[in-house]
């Protein structure tokens, strides 16, 4: 008797998902993870089998006891070194290759961040692999999707490298939970200094509002506000409502506030509950930053401008006496 052997498609897969291994490079500041790593954790978790965090600093045991209680990490895998002041991608590129030697993790990720975009792509030409930046979905273990030209295309990758390396857009995954997991610690051997460049200092811009990428609400200004001090009208309001503040790359260009603060393709990528653009045309280049926002409110004085395209609240008015008038109205 001949009997076929048909291959249960089910089974392979879940075959399939649980040889993965991935390993998750976490950011932070020795103190607190940046929250960007929890949304590229929810990625990693997609991908079935073991997730590994890494986590390279000069002080950092709380941050690896922080992510031990993430959900979804099954290992914190932990390295300091006075290297790693800073993250420099030229130091933390060794000590990620040579914890891919010792685990052959199946996958690499980080958050699509300066850190991510900066580290990544040197980790992924050492392993002679082509990354996968930015991406959105993860269809299976070797199949992403991510955006083309600004957000106006999107594209399926499917990765036939060994070693899938990429970076997660966190505006495209949840945030993973940050109670409830029991990851053990494993101490990693830190890696000789390369010294190829140093980390001197940083000034970073302290602010009380809430960080741009992770806010609920952002108010974000354009040229239509002609002037740095005319962004006062926009703080108010952002005080009202518990808002980051963001800006178009015209204002930025025009000097009105700094860069940190730009939304878009060349900015930071933001999806708040509520976005309020003011004064904003709405370029492409703006809205690949901020379109997938729940809800969109423009302020335009031109009912033309491409913004109330992707609107879901229009106001036609002078900004100038509308958003005072919005922020005295939240004082009632
Ligand atoms: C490669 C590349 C990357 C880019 N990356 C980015 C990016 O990351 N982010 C980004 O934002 N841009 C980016 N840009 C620039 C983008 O193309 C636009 O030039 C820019 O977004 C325009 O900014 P804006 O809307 O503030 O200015 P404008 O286009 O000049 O629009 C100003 C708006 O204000 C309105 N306005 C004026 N006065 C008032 C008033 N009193 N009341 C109400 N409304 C008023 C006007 O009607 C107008 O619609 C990029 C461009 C390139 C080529």
């Amino acid at each position: 008797m001949i009997r076929t052997l048909r291959p249960n498609l089910r089974l392979l897969t879940g075959l399939a998902h649980r040889f993965q291994s991935t390993l998750v490079v976490a950011e932070h500041n020795n103190d607190k993870l940046t929250p960007i790593t929890l949304n590229a954790i929810t990625a990693a978790s997609k991908l079935g089998g073991d997730v590994s965090c890494l986590v390279a600093g000069t002080d950092c045991a709380k941050v690896a006891a922080e992510l031990c209680k993430v959900q979804g990490v099954n290992k914190v895998l932990v390295a300091q070194n006075d290297c790693y002041k800073g993250a420099l991608a030229e130091e933390m590129t060794p000590l990620v290759l040579a914890t891919q030697k010792q685990f052959n993790f199946t996958h690499i990720c980080a958050g699509a961040s300066a850190f991510g975009k900066n580290l990544l792509p040197r980790i992924a030409a050492k392993l002679d692999v082509s990354p996968v930046s930015d991406i959105i979905e993860i269809k299976s273990p070797d199949t992403f999707v991510r955006t083309i030209y600004a957000g106006n295309a999107i594209s399926t990758v499917k990765c036939n490298e060994a070693v899938k390396v990429f970076t997660v857009r966190g505006t495209s995954f949840e945030a993973a939970a940050v109670e409830g997991g029991s990851a053990s610690t494993e101490t990693v051997a830190a890696s000789s200094l390369v010294g190829a460049s140093e980390w001197l200092e940083q000034n970073l811009t302290k602010s009380d509002r809430p960080e741009l990428t992770s806010a609920k609400v952002v108010v974000s200004g354009g040229r239509g506000l002609k002037s740095g001090d005319n962004f006062k009208l926009l703080y108010d309001l952002a005080d009202k409502l518990n808002a980051a503040v963001g800006a178009s790359r015209a204002a930025v260009d025009a000097g009105y506030v700094p860069n940190d603060m730009q939304v878009g393709q060349t900015g930071k990528i933001v999806a708040p509950e509520l976005y309020i653009a003011v004064g904003i045309s709405g370029a492409i280049q703006h809205l690949a930053g901020m379109k997938d926002s729940k809800t969109i409110v423009a302020i335009n004085k031109d009912p033309e401008a491409p913004i109330f395209q992707v609107a879901d609240y229009g106001l036609v008015a002078d900004l100038f006496k509308a958003v005072p008038e919005m922020t005295a109205a939240l004082d009632k």
